[in-house]
C-alpha cells in the first residue's frame, strides 16, 4: 500500500491540514482558524482535531505527521525558539505537545524550509541540487537547499533571509535588528510603503494585492513600491548567490503575484551586484506550489521519516 502522511501547515491567520501519499498527491484536506488569543496547547489541540479528521478520510494509515510552522525552532525536538507572527507559541515545547495530543511520529519545521522543500519535491526547483526559496508574506521566509537536501545550520535556525541587513540605519525588525530585508520587501512592507507615498488603499488591507490592483490601473507610485522592493531583494539576493551559487533562486507568497512588475528590476539589481559566472546559468523564477508548498514540504519530511 502506497505511504500517506498527515501534513499541516499553521499560519498566523489559518492553519490547513491535509493527508498526502508518496506522489504529492493531496487525498484529503481541511481548515481551520488559528486559535488567537490562545494558548500553544489549544493550538496543538487544533491540529490533532484536524489530524484526526485528515486520518479519518485518508483512505490509508498514516502514521507520521509533519508540521511546518512560522517559527524559529529546534527541527530535532519541535522546541520554539521564536515566532515574531504567532508569539504565542515562544519558548513552548510544541512538538511535544502535538505527540501527546495525537500520538503520531511527529516532524514540525519551519514553514519556508518546509515550502523550499515542497518547490524543491514538486515545483519550481525540481530536479536542481542548489536552490534558495524566498517567501514574500506577512515576512519574509528563506529556505535553503544545498546539495540537494534542506540546509538547517548547526541548531536548526538557517535560512532566515528575511533578516539580512539592507539598510544598515534602517526600520526597526521584529527579531530585534534594523534594517532586515523583511523592512523593505515582505507583502506587508509593499502596503506600507505605498501608503508612505499617498497611495489610497481600502481600509485594513495589510497584503501587496491592493497595491498590485493600484499599479495595474495605472498609479505609478504603487509601481514604483514594487521596484523598490525588488531591488532590495536583489541586494540581498546578490551576496548570497556570491557566497552560495545556487542554480535556481524560487519566489513565492503573496508578493510574486506582482511577478510581471518586480521581476525585471530584481535581476537587474542582482546582475548588476553577483559575480557574472555564478549569475550566467542562475534561474530566477516565480514558485508554483502557491500556498501548498509549505504544507506538501511538511508531508515531504514526514514521508522521509524525519522527527521521533
Ligand atoms: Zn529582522
Amino acid at each position: 500500500m502506497a505511504s500517506v502522511v498527515i501534513a499541516a501547515d499553521l499560519g498566523g491567520t489559518n492553519l490547513r491540514s491535509a493527508a498526502v501519499n508518496e506522489s504529492g498527491e493531496i487525498l484529503y484536506r481541511t481548515n481551520a482558524p488559528t486559535p488567537r488569543p490562545g494558548t500553544p496547547a489549544a493550538v496543538a489541540d487544533l491540529i490533532g482535531r484536524l489530524a484526526e479528521d485528515c486520518r479519518a478520510n485518508a483512505g490509508a494509515e498514516a502514521a507520521s505527521f509533519g508540521i511546518a510552522v512560522p517559527a524559529i525552532l529546534e527541527a530535532s525536538c519541535g522546541h520554539i525558539f521564536i515566532s515574531p507572527n504567532l508569539p504565542l507559541l515562544n519558548g513552548s515545547c510544541f512538538g511535544d505537545l502535538i505527540a501527546a495530543r495525537t500520538g503520531l511520529k511527529i516532524s514540525v519545521e519551519n514553514d519556508a524550509n518546509a515550502a523550499a522543500i515542497g518547490e524543491h519535491w514538486l515545483g519550481a526547483s525540481r530536479g536542481t541540487a542548489n536552490s534558495l526559496c524566498v517567501t514574500l508574506g506577512t515576512g519574509v521566509g528563506g529556505g535553503l537547499i544545498l546539495e540537494g537536501q534542506l540546509y538547517r545550520g548547526s541548531i536548526g535556525t538557517a535560512g532566515e533571509i528575511g533578516h539580512i541587513c539592507v539598510e544598515k540605519d534602517g526600520l526597526p525588525c521584529g527579531c530585534g535588528s534594523r534594517g532586515c530585508l523583511e523592512q523593505y520587501a515582505s507583502a506587508t512592507a509593499i502596503a506600507r510603503m505605498a501608503r508612505e507615498r499617498g497611495v489610497s488603499l481600502p481600509e485594513g488591507s495589510s497584503g501587496s494585492a491592493a497595491v498590485y490592483e493600484a499599479a495595474k490601473a495605472g498609479n505609478a507610485d504603487a509601481a514604483d513600491v514594487f521596484r523598490i522592493a525588488a531591488e532590495y531583494l536583489g541586494l540581498a539576493l546578490a551576496g548570497l548567490v556570491n557566497v552560495l551559487n545556487p542554480e535556481a533562486i524560487v519566489i513565492g507568497g503573496g508578493a510574486a503575484a506582482a511577478w510581471d512588475l518586480f521581476s525585471g528590476p530584481l535581476t537587474a539589481e542582482l546582475e548588476s551586484r553577483a559575480f557574472g559566472p555564478p549569475t550566467e546559468g542562475l534561474r530566477v523564477v516565480r514558485a508554483m506550489l502557491g500556498d501548498d508548498a509549505g504544507l506538501l514540504g511538511a508531508a515531504r519530511i514526514a514521508l522521509d521519516g524525519g522527527g521521533r
